[in-house]
């Protein structure tokens, strides 16, 4: 590749003063050589690189991007309350009005906490179950990510088994599993976590069953602990009102984060009345929770959210990008496993079992400007538009060609 690319030249320096590089899964050696580490500018559903590459953006950087970069409306509400403060002694007035549109928005929600990180949200999660019950074990699905502290971090490097000790593991979608969970933690539940939908890395994604999401209910009803629903990544794309209320399955507990604002950094914790006391009890806070830039933010995405529509736009751009890719695959005599919601595609391939398929098409469409995934869902945003994905589709055309479909 270019020695001599802005991009490298970054990747240089910050090889000699930051470890690896580049920390966590925004570190691009995880994604085929030829994807940029480095950008420069994001203007609704583009992104330019530091190399002036400018591409059309299915990451939406991995989640935050929910109305378009730059939208005029949230950077407005922004910039005016920067004019006036962020960080001050105290959270500002937006703090109240944020939490007034979060409980009147999302029906389980009698209450909610705000902090930076998605990670904050459901480690606050916990913290309150446990305060509220006085017990110790949480079920967790196997393989499902919540964040990158010890209790959760998919990696086990510097984390020790006591980290863990309290946590019961069942797989998403089979009831079995969770009867067995519940079963060996019995007495000691303080709460059962669940992502929104099954998306884990580099597997199919499943939304929940019925059946799995009203077990939950159940067993958290009968046990006395709280349903949490890790919303991080789903939340706003799939139901305004939290993800699962079309399952009539309603959470104790659900943390947020990711679209919230926008892009500025905000989570939220949101519960029902049963847990106010403990979290109006237990000790949580950070430096930057009360930033009021990014509540300003956060009211303004909001009000947009519920105006403009945007789960309905996202299903409807999704189901166009969905089926184009089907049609193209097929037309070219591959098969490929699309799974999960619309508005969070992940595109893999029958029979790529290490991904070699995944990455010769993602490098083929990025050669052609569009920013795909080979192995993490991805995301729409509200500034895509029929002719962003018609142009993703078109360029999977030549992208398909590139694989040989009898290897
Ligand atoms: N839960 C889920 C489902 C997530 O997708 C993420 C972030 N990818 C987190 C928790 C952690 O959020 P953060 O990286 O903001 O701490």
């Amino acid at each position: 590749s270019d020695t001599t690319s802005a991009d490298a030249l970054f990747r240089q320096r910050a090889a000699r003063v930051i470890p690896g590089g580049m920390w966590g899964h925004l570190n691009a050696a995880r994604l085929p050589a030829g994807y940029p580490q480095f950008f420069r500018r994001g203007d609704g559903s583009t992104l330019w690189d530091v190399d002036g590459r400018r591409y059309i953006d299915f990451m939406c950087a991995w989640g935050p991007n929910y109305l378009g970069y730059r939208h005029p409306e949230i950077e407005a509400a922004a910039a005016s309350q920067a004019a006036e403060g962020d960080c001050l002694n105290g959270p500002g007035e937006a703090l109240v009005e944020l939490a007034e549109l979060f409980t009147s928005m999302i029906p389980a929600a009698d209450w909610v906490q705000f902090q930076k990180n998605g990670t904050d949200a459901t480690t606050t999660c916990l913290t309150i179950a446990r305060a509220a019950t006085g017990r110790k074990k949480v079920l967790v699905a196997r393989g499902a990510y919540h964040g990158a502290v010890p209790w959760c971090s998919p990696s086990v490097l510097g984390v020790t088994a006591e980290d863990r000790a309290n946590l019961v593991t069942y797989e998403f979608n089979d009831p079995e599993s969770v009867r067995l969970a519940a079963e060996a933690a019995k007495g000691d539940i303080a709460a059962i976590v669940v992502s929104a939908f099954k998306h884990d890395f580099g597997k199919d994604q499943q939304l929940p069953l019925p059946e799995f999401a009203r077990l939950l209910r159940e067993i958290c009803d009968r046990e006395g602990a709280a349903l949490v629903i890790d919303e991080v990544r789903a939340g706003l794309r799939l139901n305004l009102g939290g993800s699962w209320e079309d399952l009539g399955v309603r959470p104790d507990l659900s943390g947020w984060s990711k679209a919230i604002a926008n892009g500025y950094p905000l989570a939220a914790v949101t519960g029902a009345d049963w847990l106010r006391g403990a979290a109006a009890q237990v000790f949580v806070t950070g430096s930057f929770w009360c930033g009021a830039v990014a509540m300003a933010a956060g009211i303004a995405t909001l009000k947009v959210a519920r105006r403009d529509d945007v789960v309905a736009h996202l299903e409807r751009l999704g189901t166009r990008l969905r089926d184009g890719l089907d049609l193209q695959a097929e037309k070219a005599g591959l098969r490929l496993r699309q799974s999960g919601p619309v508005q969070m595609p992940l595109v893999m391939f029958e029979d790529d079992p290490d991904f070699h398929k995944g990455e010769v098409f993602c490098l083929a469409m990025l050669e052609q400007g569009i920013y795909f995934h080979p192995k993490h869902n991805m995301f729409l945003c509200a500034a895509h538009t029929e002719a962003d994905i018609d142009r993703a589709v078109a360029a999977s055309e030549i992208a398909f060609a590139a694989l040989d479909p009898s290897t």
